[in-house]
């Protein structure tokens, strides 16, 4: 493939030993015709392969590996924030920042104990210019698979991307024999706050909750937005008495915050039921039993934590 190179600036690095390479260049790709020769129709088909971000850096790696034999590979996407890395970040290193169409699509950098010499930075040129348009796709497939998986009112996953996780996270669990617990929580009388309010005050408060989950939890917890006023929180390598603790933190977070809207003060409670994975549990009974202990929380008088029966 033909590359324009825009702009190749040197830049040294007053941290760098004297010797060390460390090249930094901007590269502009688009708009002229591929260049097609049998190596490159290789590279492109096996890049092509994946639209898997990760996985594509692998292959990508791989590929380099039998053409400019290198010790570590970097790749950096500030703005989807992605950094991925292979083998070592050694003293010599290339970096490339990538730009299709004009839009920056990352940098990444090679490294090695040894310099690069210009042959092999040509190669390393070429084949770089195969990986721009796999890696474009791959970064937006991966915003499509995010955005499909978001609430758009509260920010956190939604219901699909809770039932695409959670027969992993099973499984996982399983394999690792590790604990696994899920908190279910739902408002209280969430009804009565539309009825009164309005429906955009309601949404206000579903998006205030939902933050002040997000910031109770830990950042290995994840937050699904489950129903129209109900949230599940997947607690990954997490006991049932880790998972009370938080959901007790969560609850009184929630009671705790004081809603203003025009001149009125509107303060809101929460129920949760809790539960952790059983040896012989598959995705419903863990569900089922969640929304069991949901229930009773409810039935016992509202804002306070279950814990499912069965768990004891
Ligand atoms: P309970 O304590 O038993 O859970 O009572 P509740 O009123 O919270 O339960 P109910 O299921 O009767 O009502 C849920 C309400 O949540 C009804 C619905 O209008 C409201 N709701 C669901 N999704 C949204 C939303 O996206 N925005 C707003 N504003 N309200 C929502
Ligand atoms: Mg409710
Ligand atoms: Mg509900």
């Amino acid at each position: 493939m033909q590359t324009t190179i825009f702009n190749m600036a040197e830049i040294k690095d007053i941290n760098d030993a004297p010797g060390t390479q460390n090249t930094h260049q901007s590269y502009h790709f688009g708009g002229n015709a591929p260049e097609v020769n049998s190596k490159s129709l290789q590279l492109a088909t096996v890049l092509q392969s994946t639209l898997e971000l990760n996985k594509l850096l692998e292959l990508f790696d791989d590929e380099l590996s039998s053409l400019v034999k290198h010790d570590g590979l970097s790749y950096v996407n500030k703005e989807e924030n992605h950094r991925v890395t292979f083998g070592e970040e050694v003293r010599h290193r290339c970096t490339y920042r990538l730009i299709l169409l004009d839009k920056d699509i990352g940098e990444l950098t090679l490294y090695r104990h040894s310099q690069f010499d210009d042959e092999e930075t040509r190669q390393l040129e070429n084949t770089i210019a195969a990986l721009v348009y796999p890696l474009r796709n791959a970064i937006l497939y991966k915003q499509a698979v995010e955005k499909a998986y978001r609430d758009p009112l509260t920010g956190v996953n939604n219901r699909a991307a809770l039932d695409n996780a959670l027969e992993q996270e099973i499984n996982l669990a399983r394999r690792h024999s590790t604990p696994l617990s899920i908190i279910m929580l739902d408002i209280d009388k969430f009804k009565r706050i539309n009825d009164t309010y309005g429906h955009i005050a309601g949404d206000a408060v579903l998006k205030r909750i939902a933050e002040s989950m997000v910031e109770s939890a830990r950042g290995s917890d994840v937050i699904y937005r489950y129903g129209g006023e109900e949230f599940v929180i997947l607690l990954r390598n997490t006991d049932k008495s880790g998972a009370t603790l938080l959901a007790e933190r969560i609850r009184a977070a929630i009671e705790s915050i004081m809603f203003k809207y025009d001149s009125f003060d509107i303060r809101i409670t929460a129920s949760a039921g809790l539960t952790t994975m059983l040896e012989d549990d598959d995705l419903s009974g863990l569900l089922d039993r969640c929304d069991k202990a949901l229930y009773d929380a409810k039935q016992q008088g509202r804002n306070r934590v279950v814990v499912a029966e069965n768990d004891n």
